[in-house]
């Protein structure tokens, strides 16, 4: 089957404007739609015709291509008659009159009951950082829906049936007229079913589903972070009309722990030393995610020195790494002194002020700049 000229199907000229191919397009789209022509093939054909002289014609390369080698210049499958998106909706014809249709109808364009995805559900579920680094095994309750065994799903009282929806007529679609295009919806008193219910059934209130909750295995992974989430596919509310269930996600949020704070795979930590220990070093014994660990501190630590324990944070659950420990030691000033401790400081002092700056470097530092300020 030769295929006709394009602009022969728009019925414009060869120089016609955008605006003029456009205009055709709208005409001849219109008289041909499926909605307007239901049962006749012709118009089928020559709305894929329209449609895709259309596209071709509205787009300047392709337009330009065309004019230039004809069918050849842009149809590769030359000859097999419908080219791309034959029979679909979308595309050019979308452009024009996706406003009307609007862009949400999902299922099929026959009569007949709308197909929903069921929502997504989210479950906020509360850990320890302890049960972040290690993972693990545990289980929710979430709400889930069966079935109505008193009405078996019919949603209608026993010893009722649902009635066939008079504004519909059991299609749940309607036609609505709107200008001269008639187009279908979806029927706003059944919502699609087809179905009215005039006595409900009592238990599940005509809904045919009823509410309960249902015991969900959830698997932590070792090294989860706050804020993260595991999907449990197909837990989240049933479709409607025997479309697929949502997803059911379970964010992760960590508990602020008491000593530890997490920066990604790495714990921080504080570590009160006395001012004794600071001066004279020593070991310093720490608690980690998985026991104890000890390290040794040199003479001489000053307070805010960071020390950094390698592979003791937590094991990314992504890259499989442990993160460090950072140990922050601050030097506790002696409270509540005897008086015998209190001369042995006033002792202490008097020695090491002999020493002159040399013990506290820093304040002499200090005390010079301060010096220099008042001057
Ligand atoms: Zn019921
Ligand atoms: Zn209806």
């Amino acid at each position: 089957m030769a295929k006709r000229d394009f602009y022969e199907v728009l019925g414009v000229a060869k120089n016609a404007s955008e605006e003029e191919i456009k205009k055709a397009y709208r005409k001849l789209a219109m008289k041909h739609h499926p909605d307007r022509n239901p049962d006749s093939k012709t118009a089928e054909g020559k709305f894929k015709e329209v449609k895709e002289a259309y596209e071709m014609l509205s787009d300047a390369q392709k337009r330009d291509a065309y004019d230039r080698y004809g069918h050849a210049g842009v149809d590769p499958n030359m000859g097999g008659g419908g080219g791309a998106g034959a029979g679909g909706f979308g595309d050019a014809f979308g452009d024009i009159f996706g406003d009307i249709f609007g862009s949400g109808a999902r299922g099929g364009r026959g009569a007949g009951p709308q197909v929903y995805r069921g929502a997504d559900l989210r479950y906020n579920l509360e850990i320890t950082l302890e049960q972040a680094a290690h993972g693990f095994d545990t289980t929710i309750r979430v709400p889930s829906w069966d079935t109505c065994d008193t009405c078996h799903g019919s949603g209608a009282k026993a010893g009722t049936a649902p009635a066939t929806c008079s504004t519909c007529g059991g299609h749940g679609q309607v036609r609505m007229q709107q200008g001269f295009f008639s187009i279908q919806q979806t029927c706003p008193k059944c919502h699609g079913t087809g179905k009215t219910i005039t006595d409900p059934c009592p238990p599940c209130g005509g809904a045919g589903k009823i509410k309960r909750n249902k015991t969900l295995e959830v698997k932590i992974p070792a090294g989860i972070d706050d804020g993260m989430r595991i999907r449990s596919s197909g837990n989240g509310e049933p479709g409607t009309n025997g479309g697929p269930s949502g997803d059911l996600y379970v964010e992760v949020h960590i508990k602020q722990h008491a000593v530890f704070q997490r920066d990604g795979d790495d714990l921080h930590c504080e570590i009160p030393i006395s001012f004794t220990k600071a001066a004279l070093g020593g070991d310093i014994e720490v608690p980690t995610l998985s026991g104890k660990a000890s390290f040794s501190i040199p003479e001489g630590t000053q307070s805010g020195k960071t020390f950094r324990l390698r592979s003791k944070g937590i094991k990314g659950v992504r890259s499989g790494y442990a993160g460090d420990l950072f140990c922050h030691v601050v030097i506790e000033t002696p409270v509540k002194l005897t008086e015998a401790q209190k001369a042995s400081l006033r002792e202490f002092e008097r020695l090491t002020s002999e020493g002159g700056a040399k013990h506290s470097p820093q304040s002499k530092s200090w005390m010079d700049k301060v010096k220099g300020f008042f001057e």
